[in-house]
C-alpha cells in the first residue's frame, strides 16, 4: 500500500509515522518547500499513491490537493479517517462550534477519575495518529474533531459521539450555515445502530438521519432533554447528578459541556456511572483552560475577563450570558473574519455598554452594530484595550471576547490573550 501524506505539520508527520508503523510505503508532500517533504505535484502523480492522507489545514486551493483529486483510483481521506482505520479501541468523538476542547478535556478527566485509561487527542494536543503510535496501550481515545477533519472521512465511526452546538463560523470555507451544519452532523453518519449519538436538544429537529435510535440529548433550557438543568443542578431524566455550585464550571455553556461529557461516559460505561461519588469528585476537580472566560483580575469592583478563545459570535454570547447578569460589559471585538454573521451579537445589545473594534474585519462588525451599540474603531489592539478600560466604572466587566480569529494581528489566540492580560496588568 502506498500512502501520500499532504501537509508536513504535526498531523502530516503523525500520519507518516503511523504509516511507517504499518510498513506502508509513504511520502510526505507539502506546498511549501520543507525538509523531508516534496512540493512538486508532478512527483505526487509519479508516486501514484493508493491513498492520499490530507492534513487538516490544507486548503482547497492547494496545488498538491488539486493534483491529488486528478489521480484516478486514489482515495483522499483525512488524517482522522486514516488514524481511525488503525485504531480498534474505544473512540469518543466531540465536535461543535464551541466547547470542543473543554468537553474533550473534561471527558478525559472524568474517565480517568473513574479509573479508566483515557487520552485526549485530535484537534487538541496531539493528532489521533500520533496518539496511536506513542500511546498504543490506551483504552479510550477522546478525540476533538473539527469539521475540516470530518469532511474527508469515509468510514469514521466513533463508539459514541457528541455534537455540542452549531452556530455561524467558518462560513468562508463552507459558503453557508447549512453546509457547515451538514459537515458537523456527518460525525454520526457511519456510526453503528447501537452506538450512542449525543446532541444538543436544539439540534434534534434538524437531525438529518433515519437512525434515531440511541440518542441522548442535553440542554440547559429544555427540560425534556435527557440531561437537563434545574436550579444549579444537572439531572439525568429527573435524577440529580450534581450541583454545580462549588464547581469551577461556570455559565450555562459549561453546564452543557458537562452534560455532553456525562453522556459520553454513560454511552460506554452505563448510567450507574452518573451517580458514582467519583463523578462528583471529578467534576469538582476540573478547571477550564486559560483564555476561556478566564477572570484575570478584579479591581474597584470591575471584573477583567480574558476570553480570547471566543473566535465566533456564539462564544461571545455565552460569555455575556455568564457575566452580563445585571452588569454592563465593555468589550474588545475584532480580528480575522470567517464570513460570520456578527448581527448575532445584537441578541446581547442591552448588555454591551461599549465595544472597541480592531483588526481586519472591523468594518463588518461596525456595520452589524452600527447605531445600536456604542462602538469605536482602533488600529492598535493596545489602544482598543485601554479605551474599554477608560470607559468601565465600578460594577462593569471588561472583556476580551473578540468573536474573531486572531491571526491578523497575533500568532494565535493565546498570544492575543497574553497581550490583553499584560496590558490590563499595566493599567490597573
Ligand atoms: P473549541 O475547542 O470548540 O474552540 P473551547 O472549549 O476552547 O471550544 O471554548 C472556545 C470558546 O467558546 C471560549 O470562549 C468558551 O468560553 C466558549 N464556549 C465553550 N463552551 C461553549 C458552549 N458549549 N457554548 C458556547 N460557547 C462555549
Amino acid at each position: 500500500m502506498k500512502i501520500a501524506v499532504i501537509g508536513c505539520g504535526s498531523s502530516g508527520k503523525a500520519a507518516s509515522a503511523l504509516a511507517d508503523k504499518y510498513f506502508y510505503t509513504n511520502r510526505v508532500f507539502d506546498d511549501k518547500e520543507q525538509p523531508g517533504a516534496t512540493s512538486d505535484p508532478a512527483e505526487l502523480a509519479a508516486f501514484s499513491p493508493d491513498t492520499v492522507v490530507l492534513s487538516p489545514g490544507i486548503p482547497e486551493s492547494s496545488k498538491l490537493f488539486i493534483s491529488a483529486k486528478k489521480l484516478s483510483g486514489t482515495e483522499i481521506i483525512s488524517e482522522l479517517e486514516f488514524a481511525f482505520r488503525h485504531c480498534g479501541k474505544t473512540l469518543l468523538a466531540i465536535t461543535g462550534t464551541n466547547g470542543k476542547t473543554t468537553t474533550t478535556e473534561l471527558t478525559t478527566h472524568i474517565l480517568r477519575k473513574l479509573g479508566h485509561d483515557a487520552l485526549s487527542c485530535g484537534n487538541i494536543g496531539i493528532p489521533l495518529s500520533e496518539a496511536l503510535v506513542k500511546y498504543p496501550e490506551t483504552s479510550i481515545f477522546v478525540v476533538e474533531v473539527s469539521s475540516f477533519q470530518l469532511d474527508a472521512c469515509v468510514s469514521f465511526a466513533p463508539s459514541a459521539a457528541a455534537l455540542l452546538n452549531i452556530s455561524s463560523d467558518h462560513i468562508d470555507r463552507y459558503g453557508s450555515l447549512e453546509k457547515y451544519s451538514e459537515s458537523k452532523f456527518s460525525i454520526f453518519r457511519n456510526m453503528k445502530q447501537d452506538a450512542v449519538k449525543i446532541l444538543n436538544h436544539n439540534l434534534l429537529s434538524t437531525y438529518p438521519f433515519e437512525n434515531r435510535k440511541k440518542i441522548l440529548t442535553f440542554s440547559v433550557s429544555e427540560s425534556s432533554a435527557d440531561f437537563a438543568m434545574r436550579g444549579n443542578s444537572i439531572f439525568f431524566r429527573n435524577e440529580e447528578i450534581v450541583n454545580l455550585e462549588t464547581s469551577s464550571l461556570r455559565g450555562p455553556h459549561n453546564a452543557e459541556n458537562l452534560m455532553a461529557s456525562c453522556a459520553l461516559a454513560t454511552a460506554i460505561l452505563g448510567t450507574r456511572t452518573l451517580f458514582s461519588p467519583k463523578l462528583a469528585d471529578a467534576i469538582g476537580s476540573f478547571n477550564t483552560g486559560a483564555h476561556r472566560q478566564e477572570i484575570i483580575a478584579e479591581k474597584n469592583n470591575i471584573t477583567y475577563v480574558n476570553d480570547s478563545k471566543a473566535t465566533n459570535p456564539h462564544a461571545v454570547i455565552a460569555a455575556i450570558d455568564r457575566f452580563g447578569k445585571g452588569r454592563n460589559i465593555c468589550i474588545i471585538l475584532g480580528g480575522l473574519d470567517k464570513n460570520m454573521d456578527f448581527s448575532l451579537l445584537l441578541e446581547k445589545k442591552d448588555n454591551i455598554k461599549f465595544a472597541t473594534v480592531t483588526g481586519r474585519c472591523s468594518d463588518e462588525i461596525l456595520k452589524a452594530l452600527s447605531g445600536i451599540v456604542e462602538t469605536e474603531r482602533f488600529a492598535l489592539f493596545e489602544d482598543a484595550v485601554k479605551a474599554v478600560c477608560a470607559k468601565a466604572v465600578p460594577g462593569d466587566v471588561v472583556m476580551l471576547s473578540p468573536a474573531c480569529a486572531s491571526m491578523d494581528m497575533f500568532k494565535n489566540y493565546a498570544e492575543r490573550g497574553d497581550a490583553f492580560s499584560r496590558i490590563i496588568k499595566s493599567i490597573i
